[in-house]
């Protein structure tokens, strides 16, 4: 099995500090068939962690953003479409996280608007949820589910220090599976790092891992990838 490991980096590293999060990652990190990296920057830091990784040839690496506009390309001030982040090479963008849901009063139905736009522009969208209504209304857009990765990411495990029980994720995942078809994939995020990630591992339905927290440090992300790797 394949998993699907995300640094999100929130609104934390700048671009003063990108380059040496990349040197650092690349010397520790080695590529193996069981897992595929996406990092998440800022939009402001998306170009510069691309000509990094082109430069270190790392270009196993996915590039991802942490949020997509709801609208196409044209007469919106301040929105990054997906037109813009396909055109820098952003692969996955993670949508509807806690935070950003909160923050920005989103609602489910803006949640499926930028669903829409990823699929559109072929970027495959990461749903971060806390709960089954979110699931339920994803459902509402009929998107084709295979092209969806469903991250669930329990309010009270988010920021590190807080690992939800492994029975409870599986039964979550249990009913996205049911809401959304077997094909769609899930993952988790909430406090994940270097020894919490062993006790999610070896479940089917656990496919991958979003990382805030651990994934400022380099050392502490490759340790996750070493670990569901090895
Ligand atoms: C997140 O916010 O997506 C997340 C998983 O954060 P942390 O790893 O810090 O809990």
């Amino acid at each position: 099995m394949e998993y699907f490991i995300i640094a999100n980096w929130k609104s934390n590293l700048a671009l003063s500090e990108v380059e040496e999060w990349l040197d650092d990652f690349e010397e520790l990190y080695e590529k193996t068939g069981d897992v595929t990296v996406g990092i998440a920057p800022a939009f402001t830091e998306i170009v510069s962690v691309s000509d990094g990784l082109n430069q270190l040839e790392m270009y196993d690496i996915i590039l991802m953003a942490q949020d997509i506009g709801e609208f196409d390309k044209g007469k919106h001030t301040g929105s990054v479409s997906g037109y813009h982040l396909d055109d820098i090479g952003v692969e996955a963008v993670i949508i509807g996280h806690s935070e950003h849901r909160k923050e920005f009063n989103e609602s489910d139905e803006l949640i499926n608007q930028k669903i829409a736009q990823a699929l559109k522009y072929k970027i495959k969208p990461v749903v971060a949820v806390s709960n089954i209504k979110q699931v339920e209304s994803i459902a509402k857009g009929k998107f084709n589910n295979s092209e969806l990765v469903i991250a669930y990411e329990p309010l009270e495990s988010i920021g590190g220090g807080n690992p939800a029980e492994e029975d409870e994720v599986l039964s979550f995942m249990a009913q996205v599976k049911k809401v959304l078809g077997d094909n769609v994939a899930t993952i988790y995020g909430g406090s994940v790092d270097s020894k919490d990630v062993e006790r999610y591992l070896d479940h089917a339905e656990i496919e991958g891992f979003l990382v805030g927290t651990a994934s400022l440090d380099p050392e502490e992300f490759v340790g996750i990838i070493n670990r569901v790797s090895g």
